[in-house]
Order: structure tokens, then sequence, then C-alpha cells
């Protein structure tokens, strides 16, 4: 059925990345839809995933990480943008949305016959004494890195003390150390970057090293010491550190924002994140949802799980606006949890299933490691690739893949992402055709090598 009418309202509440997706399908594929977008905060439509590099003046300037402003969604696009507007209360059987205007006060009703919740992730901040001193930075948005960047160029701090050893953690801190920062990296497990293997997170922590970054592992969060109305030192449990610190970046994971869809009566799953099916739409009809505040299928487990990735927000957001228009024309099957990472001179990449994760959903899992040249050795340019692929023993299929060096991975990985999502075994990855030439590949890629390593791992 298309529902493609006339004077029809589509609203959108969250302003980012999901949301605006969902905004530009439906004004593409429906121009007559009048879409309005409420976002509570100043910006919208950026690339969160530049900020790290912003804060190190890869991009100096924050509009460069803008790609469309309110002004220019509303004359190119026909967006109707209202920023610096919360919503407050979704009343499903309205078709109605409460919005609070948080410049003035005012409080308006707004009505729809569609609408997105698109309301993003909340940065987890530890209860612990000092939190709020106000050096103390969390980075989510992009007023957050205006506001972080501002504090650095007016207090030039030369000590940083980042938590959390993950993704986000180890991108500030090679962006604190490209600013001159001596930076120390806290992380409460034994294992840096969440359940990857060992052998990548060896590269990582020898990396670390090269560029005199601390890293202390295994120990946990105590308090914020206040030395003259700021945080002077970061004490931990365990070893008992008492770190002098001039500056924090917390960058422990996210949560996601599901108050308003909890409000409205709309499923919450076992993840804690908005329930949506494979059209983005949540357990009310007309009420989508996609992003950082929903969960995902994960194809290699078949479970629901919460993978907080613009990669998924851009897909949700844009099927939610297309079956708006035309329900039923389009699907989002799931992610399979592909991302990547630069920590200083290595490209950091994993999708699938760690073993970790195999083993605890009851998969009989085994890993095989190798290391293989990304060109041809005797090329200049050629660097050593690693990398370890989980594989289910008794299905002989691939489960997982991490990879680090120093190139050729970040692209390489989508290869084992590509055989995941359409379930392939190692022997079917292993007679792969990859392109070789000598700048780029070798014959044998490190991809079949790797895949020829499993299947003897599996004989
Ligand atoms: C520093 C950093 C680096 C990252 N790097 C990568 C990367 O390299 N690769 C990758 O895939 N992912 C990366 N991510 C994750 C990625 O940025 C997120 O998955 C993505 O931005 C999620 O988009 P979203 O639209 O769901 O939510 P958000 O970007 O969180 O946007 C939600 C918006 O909703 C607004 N909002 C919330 N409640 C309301 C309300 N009641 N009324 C109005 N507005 C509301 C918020 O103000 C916010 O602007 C990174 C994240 C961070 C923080």
């Amino acid at each position: 059925m298309n529902t493609k009418t006339q004077n029809r309202r589509f609203v959108v509440i969250g302003g980012v990345t999901a949301g605006i997706n969902a905004a530009k399908a439906v004004k593409r594929y429906d121009p007559d839809t009048e879409v309005v977008v409420l976002e509570k905060r100043e910006f919208i439509a950026y690339d969160t995933s530049s900020l790290p590099y912003y804060i190190a003046n890869v991009m100096e300037d924050h509009r460069q990480l803008i790609e469309l402003t309110p002004e220019r969604a509303s004359q190119e696009l026909h967006i109707d943008v209202w920023t610096r507007h919360e919503a407050m209360a979704i009343y499903p059987a309205e078709n109605r949305v409460i919005v609070l205007d948080r410049e003035t006060g005012e409080e308006k009703t707004l009505s729809y016959d569609a609408l997105m919740i698109a309301t993003g992730g909340v940065p987890i901040a530890p209860p612990i004494p000092g939190i709020n001193l106000p050096n103390i930075f969390q980075i989510r948005t992009l007023a957050d890195g205006i506001n972080l960047k501002q504090y650095m160029v007016e207090h030039a701090p030369s000590k940083v003390t980042i938590i959390g050893g993950g993704y986000l953690g180890l991108e500030m801190a090679e962006a604190c150390n490209a600013l001159g920062m001596e930076v120390t990296i806290l992380e409460k497990f034994g294992n840096i970057m969440g359940s990857m293997g060992s052998e990548i997170t060896a590269l990582i922590e020898t990396d670390l090293r090269e560029h005199q970054v601390h890293l202390l592992k295994d120990v946990s969060l105590k308090s914020f010491e206040d030395v003259d109305g700021k945080c002077g030192h970061v004490m931990t449990d365990g070893e008992q550190h008492r770190l002098e610190t001039e500056i924090v970046i917390i960058a422990i994971g996210v949560r996601p924002e599901i108050a308003l869809a909890r409000g409205a009566g709309i499923e919450i799953g076992n993840t804690g994140a908005i329930s949506i099916n494979t059209s983005s739409q949540t357990s009310i009809e007309n009420i989508y949802a996609g992003g950082d505040c929903t969960e995902v299928t994960h194809l290699v487990s078949g479970e629901k799980t919460y993978l907080p990735l613009a990669t998924t927000a851009h897909k949700q957001g844009w099927v939610a606006g297309r079956n708006i228009v035309d329900p039923g024309c389009c699907v989002f099957k799931g992610a399979v949890g592909t991302s990547v990472t630069k920590v200083f001179d290595l490209e950091i990449a994993r999708t699938g299933l760690s073993l970790m994760e195999a083993k605890r959903l009851g998969f009989e899992a085994t890993t095989a490691t190798i290391s293989a040249d990304s060109r041809v050795k005797t090329y200049p340019g050629n660097e050593t690739i690693t990398i370890t692929l989980i594989l289910d023993k008794k299905s002989k299929r691939l489960l997982g893949a991490e990879m680090g060096g120093r190139e050729g991975v970040a692209k390489r990985i989508d290869v084992f992402a590509t055989a995941l999502y359409n379930q392939m075994t190692i022997r079917e990855i292993a007679q792969l055709d990859l392109s070789y030439s000598p700048p780029y590949a070798p014959p044998w890629d490190p991809i079949l090598i790797a895949a020829n390593a499993g299947i003897k791992k599996l004989i």
C-alpha cells in the first residue's frame, strides 16, 4: 500500500544521524509530506565520529563536521528544523507530541501522522565523588567537542587522564597526545577494546608504549579529588593510584536514551534499548525508531543486541523514512558489528563475534591467528597485518574476525563482514577471488592466508 498523500506530517525527535536520514528519505520519496525535526540542542546533522579529529585539530573548525544546517535543511530540502526544542512526551493515542521551546520556556503541542524516535545515546557517567568538577569531560555531541576544545585552548592542560580503554578512549588518547599532553588511560578490565582478543590488543599496547601513553589495566575509579575547585587527582581502587591530572575525559560507553519511548508505552527490548522490526517500526504502528536508542539483530548470533554505531544509525534512519512513505518497501535485517579505529599508526578493526562472545552464546568456538604482508614483500610500504579469525567448529562457519596493522586493515575487514552477512564457511572464504597487484596486495592476500589457517584449525 502506498501511503503518499498530501498534508501528512512526519515528526522526527533527534536531529543528528538516524533522525536526519529518516527526514531526508521521507522528503525524497514523498516531497508533499511536511517534515518537522525536533532537536533539543543547537546543531543538527554533524559527524560525531569526527569529534576526536576535531579535538586533535585535524579538522580545525567545528563547521567542517556539519553536513547540514537548519537553514539549508529548510531551503534545499524543505525540512523544517526546530532546534533547542525538546520533545517532552508522546501521546500515541492522540498522535501528539508535547514540545518545550528551551529558549522561551513555551510548551507546544505538535500532531503527527508518523513519528520517528532518534534520541540517540547518553554517555555513561560513573556515580562517584567529584564527577561534576569542571575539568571532567565527556564527548558525545558537537557542543561537547567545542567545549572541550575551548577548555584546552584556554587552560593548555599538560596531563590528561582518560577513563576507558575502548575505541573512543583510544581515539581521544591519540588526540590528546597529538596536542602534546601526557596521557594516562585507566581501564577497569584486564583487556582494552572490550572483548577483542589479545593478539590484536597486544599490538595496540605496544603502539601506546611507543607513543609514551600510560595504560593502567584492572583499575577502577574511586573518586576525583577536588583541588581548588578542579579535579587535581584521579583516585583508583585496586592498586590505589593517586594520579595527578589537569583534565579528565570519560569514555566508558553509552546507554540508549529511551525515556520518551518508555513513557509512550513503546516496547523496550531485553537489551534496554527500543525494540524495532526490520522496517524500523516500534511496537506502535506509526512510530518508528532508529540509531543509538534502539537495538539491532546481530546477524551472526541471531540475537538482539545493542551496537551503538553510526553505520547502523544511518541505515535504520533511512529505512524508517522509506517505510513511512512506502510501507514494506525495504528492510534492514541487522548488523554484524563491523568497526574500525585508528590508534596512532595502527588500523584496528573487528567484525562479528569475539571468542568470548561466541563462547558465551554457546558456540563451540576456536581461533586461528596469522601475520602476513599487506603488499608484495619487497614493494615499499609493505607492513604486517595480524588477523585472528573466530570459527565455529561445528558448522565450520566464520563467526568473527579481528585485525590490526599499519596499513591495509580498514577495508580488508569488510571482506570478512561480507562473508559473515552471507554466513560463509571458512572453505568458501578461502576460495574468494581477491585482487592482487604488488602495491596493494600479495597474490595470497592475508585474508586467504587467514582462511587457510582456519581450515587447518578445523580439520
Ligand atoms: C566521539 C565519537 C566517535 C564515534 N566514532 C564512530 C565511528 O568511527 N564509527 C561509527 O560507526 N560510530 C561512531 N560513533 C557512534 C556514532 O556517532 C553514533 O552511533 C551515532 O551518532 C548515533 O546517531 P543517533 O542519531 O542515533 O544519535 P545521536 O547522535 O546521539 O543523536 C541524538 C540526538 O537526539 C537529540 N535528542 C535526544 N532527546 C531529545 C528530545 N527529547 N527532544 C529533542 N531532541 C532530542 C539529542 O540532543 C541528539 O542530538 C562515535 C561516537 C562518538 C561519541
